[in-house]
């Protein structure tokens, strides 16, 4: 059992201000397997001016010292892959099939990140003019416990490339996959005082960074719930946000689509990350003519889409992350079969032989209705919910009747026809025929899923001010 009592500030590991001490709990046995000291306002407070006085000479690096800075961030983080993949495995159930590329696209990020800011330019001029992009300052970068690698990479690259030094609160349930991290971090020699890394408690830490006036962003990824009371809390003192919400994807098979391809792929992108995934498609949208030959595909292809043990490279679906977890996606199965959708596969309760953690049975439901709560709520779990439309039109505006405005998918054999139903879609990214990434491509959502994007040169700007100077 690991014991974390040690946060980091000013580029060393030093003793918790704070004391309370919270138990984590390995969601595939319920066994303890480690213990964190999480740290209290006095310790973000330390971690505030300590990014405030690197901010002074960080602030003015140029950018080749900045890439020179993600490129040792980069090997750093990929010389400890294999360890923050079986850390991840381990604290939150990620399937190891899931842990190992996240991580890896956790390193990649960093030279995505050198990549955009190379081609980013930072001065403009014309005449008498001259416009330069400035780093914001100080930025508190806030993230959840689903992919913690790949968050705090992600954010940190944005950040080291804009010249902002930050204070990072990663999930208090993260606490281990952090404390590796931070190995890795601290292997790459940074300038003192760039990045500091606290683990405690949203209300607490993340409250303090959100209220400190020496904070001047924050870049936040969770909850719509949250999101909102950072934007509000966070007026006082003018905060710079981004804010990256939840989801309510829809994944929209249209009539041409090749089934043998287009259910594997629907699995895939609504069990992400055991449905632990704030792009997960969890509203298949399907044409009516064609349901019970997709309802049939369903039942034929789930059996290749296994929920058990994280740590065997075939399991697809893990547990979820601990009991509160559990408890959300069991009663949104209840409140699905209350509200008149059908089981067609899955339903309440652990996987036989899985009772000893947090299991949650893949399921889908057809007879669903999109004014049904299981269509418009974000369950976080292995649950999909299959929706009839009638023709195109019919598909876009349920795919838009939402909230919310992440991530959609279309598959089709017409890539052209697809092409016109993504580009009606209100959502910050739509993938066509499959579960695609690009690291330079802006991700961030329409809507409640959030406030303005990250990756690429858009994630860069998001941490930029812009200055002109007129000269008679
Ligand atoms: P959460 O909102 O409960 O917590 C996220 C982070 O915010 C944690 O570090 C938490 O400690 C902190 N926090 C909590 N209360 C706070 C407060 N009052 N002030 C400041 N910080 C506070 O979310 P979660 O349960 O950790 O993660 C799941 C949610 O995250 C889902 O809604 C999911 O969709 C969303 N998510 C979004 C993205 C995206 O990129 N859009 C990615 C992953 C997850």
């Amino acid at each position: 059992m690991k014991t974390i009592t040690k946060h980091y500030i000013d580029g060393a590991f030093v003793e918790s201000h704070g004391r309370e001490v919270m138990d984590l709990i390995r969601p595939t046995d319920r066994q303890i397997i480690g213990r964190v000291t999480l740290g209290d306002e006095e310790d973000t407070r330390r971690a505030i001016a300590a990014a405030k006085r690197a901010f002074a000479t960080f602030g003015r690096t140029s950018k080749e010292e900045r890439m020179e800075i993600l490129r040792k961030l980069h090997h750093a983080v990929s010389a400890r892959s294999a360890d923050l993949t079986r850390v991840m495995v381990d604290e939150y159930g990620g399937v190891v099939q899931f842990a190992g590329p996240i991580v890896q696209a956790g390193a990649e990020v960093f030279l995505s990140a050198e990549k955009a800011l190379h081609e980013l330019p930072l001065t403009r001029s014309w005449g008498k003019t001259t416009v330069t992009m400035e780093p914001v300052g100080v930025a508190g970068l806030i993230s959840p416990w689903n992919a913690n690698a790949f968050f705090l990479c992600m954010k940190l690259a944005s950040a080291v490339a804009a010249g902002c030094t930050v204070v990072m609160k990663p999930s208090e349930l993260s606490a281990l996959q952090t404390s590796v991290w931070l190995e890795c971090v601290h292997a790459a020699k940074l300038p003192k005082g760039l990045c500091n890394v606290i683990s405690g408690r949203g209300e607490v830490v993340g409250a303090e960074l959100v209220r400190n006036p020496d904070v001047a962003k924050i870049s936040f990824t969770g909850s719509a719930a949250v999101g909102r009371s950072i934007m509000r809390d966070g007026a006082a003192t003018m905060k710079r946000v981004t804010l990256e919400l939840g989801g309510k994807s829809p994944n929209i098979l249209l009539d041409d689509a090749d089934l043998r391809k287009a259910i594997p792929n629907a699995f895939i992108i609504g069990f992400l990350n055991n449905g632990q995934a704030c792009v997960a498609g969890t509203r298949l949208l399907v044409p009516r003519s064609r349901l019970d030959e997709v309802k049939r595909a369903i039942v034929d292809t789930i059996p290749a889409f296994p929920v058990g043990d994280p740590t065997d490279p075939k399991t697809v679906v893990g547990p979820m992350v601990n009991q509160k977890q559990y408890e959300r996606v069991q009663s949104y199965i209840r409140k699905g079969i209350e509200e008149g959708a059908e089981v067609l596969v899955g339903g309440e309760g652990p996987p036989p032989g899985l009772e000893s953690g947090y299991f949650a049975k893949p399921t889908v439901f057809v007879n669903v209705s999109n004014d049904m709560t299981i269509a418009r709520e974000e369950i976080f779990g292995p649950v999909l919910s299959v929706i009839a439309y009638e023709d195109d039109e019919d598909a876009i505006m349920i795919a838009n009747d939402t909230e919310y405005g992440l991530h959609a998918y279309v598959s089709g054999t017409d890539i052209g026809r697809a092409r016109r139903v993504a580009s009606q879609i209100q959502a910050g990214r739509v993938a066509i025929n499959g579960l695609l990434d690009d690291q330079q491509a802006p991700f961030g959502g329409f809507k409640h899923s959030g406030v303005g994007r990250e990756f690429g040169i858009y994630g860069i700007e998001a941490y930029l001010e812009t200055r002109a100077i007129l000269e008679s």
